[in-house]
């Protein structure tokens, strides 16, 4: 049985020793309210709905999954009265403009409670990082009248949404997409197509499920930049707001699918469906990448949640369950054997599942701070590093929260490959986060090609600079050191070397994309065992610490020979000899 505990020690560690937040909000007038009690209060009772009300359904709706019939689509048992919990909470709303029912939460606290919530259940909460990624991108770039009608009830999450830009021919290249938007008389257009692929198109949680659907326009140019953005309602909203007439789009099907059985995959038709523009015609694409960096990060998060889930299985499970001895002799004479725990192999395992998670959190919270500096002080080094790291935070937090999950599964043996301790569920629910919202490989190409190599490397050595500035032990100095001398190495060879060879970024973007993730932990690693306390603890901070620099960031050294090889053999072998 899957259990879960929000890590609220760790998170108040993060907050206030690591990032201080007092004094890193103190010149962020919105966040003036914003006290340790306050926030403590926030994270306590975010961490009792994950603990208390999505995680025990986490398990249940797996094995229920969701119901197709006739075109409407019924959820597990218990996920609409649990949603419920999570709207009426406010907590989709939480980062949202309070002008329009959002509680204007910073964004560092929103990822600590995504994270949270992922890990109570990937499935259920999936529903709802949906509708806060539209509300984020209606806000961005509807009229006011459009933000005054649909911000509400999506903020309120009596409304639900989902995004539909997947074609049966057109996933991570959305610039050959088919479906059609045809001007009507009153100012609305009639879209026709078919989506794949669409979480949450059809689902029975909310009245209203508003769709942001890309489609073309009549005269619209080839390619990605003839690409318009909808909004097509489920219920077309009358004259109070309230839903009205159905729309004349259905699920076509539902999926069946590896893992998250509790979400709904649909295959979208759209028959002359109803939709009003979103933003300017034909900039359909860079309007739906507001929602798409926001749903990077909190697919990120989604890593990051699996990783903590999984470690709190298999660390409960290795102090139960008996096998062997341990080599320096029994740990435990009363027993036939000693617990799991006294293997040197099982605690390399779950150190790895910790040093992982816990470096994921202070990087994903790091991501959360430049958003809000960002956002609400017009920081534009802060935009840039936030846009620099979003596709590490998508890529690298779900491969390392994958790792984790198979790690946690290996320290319960066989046991793990059953259903009955629900660890192979995380494995299954985790796995589709490297691939959706643009697939990590996807995401590398992005970090190396547009965040890196399009600027020359300023932003990366802004924030190289930052990392060699910060105090860190002395014992672990000259190896932080060396990695960053390592990351700015590297990408100074790319740099010279990417001219010349057009299939060269492609060729090395994931194991890039790895180094900077690990170079990232490392810092992360070296500041928090710095600022840790004095107990218990900060005790094991430093440990972890040690851990994290002694067995996991020598990865970087194959990564950068990996890297800086010859790549020529990649594009030299014929793709008739694959
Ligand atoms: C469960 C689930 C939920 C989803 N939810 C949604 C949703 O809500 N809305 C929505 O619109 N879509 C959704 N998707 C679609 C998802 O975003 C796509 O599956 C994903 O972006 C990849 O597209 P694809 O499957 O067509 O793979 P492809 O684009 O065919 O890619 C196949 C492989 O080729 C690689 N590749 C493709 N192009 C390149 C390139 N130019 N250079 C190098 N490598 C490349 C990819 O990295 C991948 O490894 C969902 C998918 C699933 C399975």
């Amino acid at each position: 049985m899957l259990q879960y505990q929000s890590p609220e020690q760790d998170f108040a560690f993060l907050l206030f020793n690591l990032f201080d937040v007092e004094t890193e909000w103190g010149d962020i007038p919105a966040f003036a309210d914003f006290g340790e009690d306050l926030i403590r209060a926030v994270v306590q009772e975010g961490g009792k709905l994950a603990a208390g009300v999505l995680a025990p359904l986490n398990q249940s709706g797996d094995q229920q999954g969701c119901r197709w019939e006739a075109g409407e689509v019924r959820t597990p048992d218990g996920f609409k009265a649990a949603f419920g919990q999570l709207a009426e909470g406010g907590w989709l709303g939480l980062s949202g403009n309070p002008a329009y029912g959002g509680q204007g939460m910073p964004k560092l606290l929103g990822c600590l409670l995504e994270e949270m919530f992922w890990s109570g259940n990937s499935s259920l909460y999936l529903y709802g990082t949906l509708t806060v990624g539209a509300a984020i991108c209606i806000e961005a770039h509807a009229s006011e009248a459009q933000k005054a009608l649909y911000l509400p009830p999506l903020y309120a999450g009596t409304w639900a949404a989902a995004m539909a830009l997947t074609e049966a021919h057109a996933g991570s290249d959305l610039g050959i997409m088919r479906t059609r938007a045809e001007p009507n008389a009153d100012g609305s257009y009639a879209i026709t197509g078919t989506k794949i692929f669409i979480t949450s198109g059809e689902h029975d949680l909310t009245e209203n499920i508003v769709h942001l659907v890309l489609a073309r326009l009549p005269d619209a140019p080839a390619g990605s930049r003839g690409i318009s953005l909808f909004i097509a309602p489920k219920f077309l909203p009358d004259a109070d707001g309230r839903p009205g007439l159905r729309n004349a789009f259905a699920s076509g099907s539902i999926e069946h699918k590896m893992g998250i059985h509790g979400s709904a995959t649909s295959v979208m038709n759209y028959d002359g469906a109803t939709g009003f523009l979103l933003g300017e015609p034909h900039q359909g694409l860079a309007a739906m990448f507001t929602m798409m960096n926001y749903e990077r990060l909190s697919v990120g998060l989604q890593g990051l949640g699996a990783g903590e889930l999984a470690y709190q299985q298999a660390v409960r499970y290795a102090r139960e369950r008996r096998q062997g001895r341990s080599a320096t002799g029994p740990a435990d004479r009363s027993a036939e054997a000693d617990p799991l725990m006294a293997h040197a192999d099982v605690r390399r395992m779950l150190l790895t599942i910790r040093a992982l998670t816990e470096g994921g959190r202070a990087f994903a919270m790091l991501v959360g701070t430049q958003l809000d500096r960002g956002r609400y002080l017009d920081d534009a080094h802060a935009q840039a590093l936030s846009e620099l790291l979003t596709p590490i935070a998508k890529a690298f937090l779900t491969d390392r929260g994958f790792e984790c999950a198979v790690l946690a599964q290996q320290v319960f043996g066989g046991h793990g490959f059953v259903r009955e301790w629900g660890v192979e569920q995380i494995v299954r629910d985790t796995r589709i986060a490297q691939i959706y919202e643009g697939t990590n490989g996807i995401q590398a190409m992005d970090l190396i090609g547009r965040k890196v190599l399009r600027d020359g490397g300023r932003t990366l050595g802004y924030l190289l600079e930052r990392m060699r500035a910060t105090p860190v032990p002395a014992a672990l100095q000259d190896r932080l050191d060396d990695a960053i001398d390592r990351l700015e190495r590297v990408t100074g060879a790319l740099r010279d070397r990417s001219g010349d060879d057009p299939d060269l970024a492609g060729a090395v973007a994931t194991d890039y994309l790895d180094l900077a993730g690990y170079t990232l932990y490392a810092w992360l690693w070296a500041w928090m065992a710095h600022v840790a306390p004095a107990d218990a603890f900060g005790d094991a901070k430093r440990q972890c610490a040690d851990f994290y620099f002694s067995r996991l960031l020598p990865r970087t050294l194959a990564l950068e020979a990996s890297v800086l090889a010859d790549q020529r053999s990649i594009m030299a072998v014929t793709a008739d000899s694959f």
